[in-house]
């Protein structure tokens, strides 16, 4: 399928609302990132791309990584992570505290920032570098060797993670955190900073749409089964407290971040990401939902 078309036709429609919402600010060095700035990439395993606006900018992924991290934790410690972390949707925001006391230590779902926070203790555990492990891991799946991390970034939000910070030492008591709260913040930080376009997220998230396997080495990532677990908690889960109102408009798994970018799939065809920095109240890219609405609301395709 040529999504070509379709990508230029969004691009044109969304220009009016680019800037509309607001910037994240609460980590600083993000709050210098221009708000009107749009980017899309449709890639499909055959390596198909299709490209609009701001497609090829680099830009902070932050919770983006949280998918990422996940299936890497998930490829070390199997169904056994579960014991540790909820599948269910939280309903409150991102950075929210108050289940945690209710629910013993144990994160409703790995795509809350407590969740992420465990996933990045079980990484310090099985990796002797965390953060590189996952900078290795975000290479092999988009096929891309020189992404990085902002350490500029990293230590912005390192300096002003006191709420994180009290979410690990929460969990810790616990008995939820097995190493250094300061460590695994420091690897957790730099997840959220690494930097990647619209192209290489919408490459990265191609195994997930395609039974677990990476179309780029024909490595087997996760199996397939796996793969359709963690794309339904993407769906239920991927987009904060929003994601029954982004399956309502969208209708297909994603992940988002609060630098602006969203990373969806489309089953059995494509990665698809979008990038617009200016956010909706619930952290969600206000152009980005957009753009994806428009998506598979022209083409008819979704997971529904
Ligand atoms: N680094 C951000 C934080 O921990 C990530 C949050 C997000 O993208 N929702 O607050």
């Amino acid at each position: 399928m040529n999504y070509q078309p379709i990508l230029d036709r969004i691009h044109a429609a969304i220009k009016p609302v680019l800037g509309e919402g607001k910037v994240a600010s609460y980590i600083p060095e993000l709050a210098n990132v221009r708000a009107d700035q749009f980017g899309m990439a449709v890639v499909d395993f055959a390596g198909n791309t299709y490209v609009a606006g701001d497609a090829q900018t680099r830009f902070s992924i932050q919770s983006i990584s949280k998918l990422f991290a996940l299936t890497l934790a998930f490829q070390r410690e199997g169904d056994s992570l579960w014991s540790r972390v909820g599948r269910e949707p939280s309903g409150n925001p991102f950075n929210s505290l108050v289940q945690l006391e209710r629910e013993h230590g144990i994160p409703r779902n790995p795509f809350i920032n407590a969740g992420a926070l465990v996933i990045t203790d079980m990484l310090a555990s099985r990796f002797v570098n965390a953060e590189n492990a996952l900078v290795d891991f975000m290479r092999k799946l988009s096929a891309v060797n020189d992404i990085g991390y902002n350490r500029k970034v990293a230590a912005s939000e390192r300096s002003t993670s006191s709420r994180n910070a009290a979410m690990a030492h929460f969990m810790k008591s616990f008995g939820n955190m097995n190493n250094k709260v300061g460590d695994v913040l420091d690897a957790y930080c730099r997840h959220c900073a690494i930097e990647m376009n619209c192209v290489e997220l919408a490459k990265s998230a191609c195994f997930l749409a395609n039974g677990g396997v990476n179309p780029w080495s024909g490595e087997t990532v996760i199996d397939a089964s796996s793969a359709k677990r963690l794309s339904a908690l993407m769906l239920t889960c991927g987009t904060y407290d929003a994601a029954g109102d982004f399956a309502f408009r969208v209708g297909l798994p994603a992940k988002s971040g609060v630098g602006g970018g969203i990373v969806a799939i489309l089953p059995g065809e494509c990665g698809i990401c979008v990038w617009s920095p200016a956010l909706e109240p619930s952290g969600n890219s206000h152009a980005g939902s957009l753009a994806l609405e428009m998506f598979t609301s022209i083409t008819g395709r979704s997971i529904f």
